[in-house]
């Protein structure tokens, strides 16, 4: 692989964990996670969580998320968050799309594009979900997926904003099951991603952009699927709940 891509391990804590909580395991990582330095670490939180951990992890080398957000910087939208907001904190990334966003909230792929375009001119990196909620008949059925909501996601995004952007490969029904996909699957769907992006821009953007797999990822298991050509890294639920189970799995990355 001629490409440098720095790998990433996100952990997605979802809706689990209080503010008090969020700064004992910044803290409990912050050391060990110096001991791999070529590895991002990206920690997403819900809202409430986000002052916090931003102060926690001052002094460190670990990067803060945001799970959701709006597209508009302003105005009468009660209970949204706004991306000015999120920059402002000094968050710096911000997870699009998940598959909880999509199959309880609602969330289109419209949506998802106003959101990621929002966070770009807010400096923040999107990383897109593609949730592959499907069960798909054949290899076909799942790169037709995927390839959509790449294009759909990325509508109006300019080949040099593209680059920082990061895509998660999250199918549905590996999230939360305890399975996660095996990896040439896993490799086969990134692989279309990549093909994607090289189709709608060129090799250049395709080669920059990080694609992460998430679905019940582990330490167990997160060695297969990073040394796929196209993982550049994983997004973890359940598993990234437990700090220890975080810094293994940069180690491993
Ligand atoms: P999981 O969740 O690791 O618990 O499967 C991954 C995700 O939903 O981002």
């Amino acid at each position: 692989e001629m490409m440098n891509r720095r790998p990433l391990v996100i952990a997605n804590w979802k809706m689990n964990k209080l503010p008090s909580e969020s700064s004992a395991y910044i803290q409990k990582i912050a050391n060990p996670l110096r001991r791999y330095p070529d590895v991002i670490p990206v920690l997403a939180g819900q809202d409430v969580l986000l002052p916090a951990m931003v102060e926690a992890a001052k002094q460190t080398d670990i990067s803060i998320g945001a799970e959701n957000m709006y597209w508009q910087d302003r105005g009468a939208f009660t209970g949204e968050t706004s991306p000015a907001a999120l920059e402002d904190l000094g968050v710096t990334y911000v997870i699009i799309g998940h598959s909880e966003r999509r199959n309880y909230f609602r969330e289109t792929d419209e949506k998802v594009n106003l959101k990621a375009q929002a966070a770009l001119q807010h400096n923040l990196i999107p990383i897109i979900a593609i949730d592959e909620a499907i069960k798909p008949k054949d290899d076909n059925d799942r790169s037709h997926w995927v390839v959509n909501e790449v294009i759909e996601s990325l509508e109006g995004i300019s080949a040099e904003v593209a680059k920082s952007v990061i895509i998660a490969y999250e199918p549905t029904a590996s999230i939360g099951s305890g399975q996660a996909m095996t990896p040439a699957l896993a490799q086969f769907s990134l692989r279309r991603i990549r093909l994607t992006l090289a189709d709608m821009y060129d090799w250049d953007v395709a080669n920059a952009v990080r694609i992460m797999y998430g679905g019940s990822v582990k330490p167990e298991n997160a060695y297969e699927l990073m040394i796929q050509d196209d993982i550049d890294g994983v997004l973890v639920g359940d598993s990234a709940l437990d700090p220890d189970n975080f810094i293994e799995l940069c180690q491993v990355a």
